[in-house]
């Protein structure tokens, strides 16, 4: 998946802020300038009307926990959020219902296989595994506190415009071409009902799931959506606590170990950020305590993952010190290198 051209870059250990404003500026402009020519992968056709994206487009977008942005392309191009959807819905449940509730009824654990896949829940008793994939997005998306599906569906979306510091808008006609079609989804919905894993209605659960993954956001949203998660939960464009700085850790940390699907562990030895992508082709990653990187480009690997995206941010990681995991030794210079 990651080409080692990125390797290239120095790995910074830097503790605490960004580098300075001026730096960032332009190394994302050359993050962008170094992948917008890549032209591998596939844009995603399951979903029909998604199979129309253009693939040149590609915006990339840095904002801190401060609020500045860097950006370069088309970080103003619309495009469903799909499953990154997943991270906000299930902090959103975090913070109502808490910490143990969550990871007694959705799990935490990678399943090892694809989002959609219905072998995982089938090989764990029932168990949705973790948020992150289908049937636990589904599974969360019912823990939403709600007398019916429409009041579900505007709690959703009221809470993540709250992270993306706007009124986000449903993309109907990505809504209509997935709900045509998404009869794994509903399969999903029954089997978990089956197991008892689901209280509301499936088929109405799985409805407000689809209509979340169609959010229309840009790569600024989904940075500014990221860096609200950086932030301790102060979106940093409206200054709103939109969750609390405890859900803000457990979200992190269950997109460390899932959001990047099948994929994660070798995410996080490449970048060491906990990200989440979505088929449409978004990533965001964030940098808790500093910030977080999003990018839209349509072209995705195998499993799903934007191409142009996971080798930005790659060398962003790298270029700007945020991998997690990046160590220093007491006494040297923050911005000394530590070579991998
Ligand atoms: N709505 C999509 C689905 O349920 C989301 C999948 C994704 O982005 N990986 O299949």
């Amino acid at each position: 998946m990651f080409e080692h051209d990125a390797v290239d870059v120095e790995q910074r250990a830097l503790t605490g802020a960004l580098p300075p404003r001026s730096h960032v500026a332009e190394l994302v402009a050359e993050a962008h300038a170094r992948y917008a020519g890549l032209d591998e992968g596939e844009v995603a056709d399951y979903i029909p009307v998604l199979g129309a994206a253009d693939p040149a487009r590609f915006g990339l977008s840095v904002v801190d926990i401060e609020g500045t942005s860097h950006e370069v392309g088309g970080v103003g191009d619309t495009f469903s959020i799909q499953s990154i959807s997943k991270a906000f819905v299930f902090a959103l449940v975090c913070e109502e219902l808490g910490h143990e509730a969550v990871h007694d009824r959705v799990g935490v654990n990678n399943t090892g296989l694809a989002f959609n896949s219905v072998m995982a829940i089938e090989l764990n008793g029932g168990s949705p595994m973790n948020p992150m994939v289908n049937a636990g997005a589904i599974a969360t998306t019912a823990l939403v506190p709600a007398a019916s599906a429409e009041e579900r569906w505007e709690l959703v979306r009221g809470g993540l415009s709250r992270f993306a510091g706007r009124e986000l808008e449903l993309d109907n006609t990505v809504y209509r071409s997935e709900a045509e079609t998404n009869h794994r989804n509903r399969a999903i919905g029954r089997l978990l009902q089956s197991y008892g894993r689901l209280d509301p209605d499936p088929l109405e659960t799985v409805d407000v799931y689809t209509r979340q993954c169609a959010l229309s956001v840009t790569a600024h949203d989904l940075a500014v959506m990221g860096a609200t998660l950086a932030a301790g939960g102060v979106n940093p464009a409206t200054g709103e606590q939109v969750v609390s700085a405890e859900v803000c850790r457990d979200t992190l940390t269950v997109l460390a170990s899932c959001g990047m699907y099948e994929r994660s562990g070798e995410w996080l030895f490449e970048i060491g950020l906990p990200a989440k992508s979505g088929v449409s082709g978004g990533i965001v990653a964030v940098a808790p305590g500093k910030g977080a990187v999003g990018t839209y480009s349509p072209l995705l690997d195998p499993a799903g993952n934007s191409i142009r995206g996971q080798r930005a941010c790659a060398y962003l990681s790298r270029a700007l010190g945020l991998n997690l995991f990046a160590s220093i030794h007491r006494g040297a210079s923050e911005l000394e290198a530590s070579h991998v």
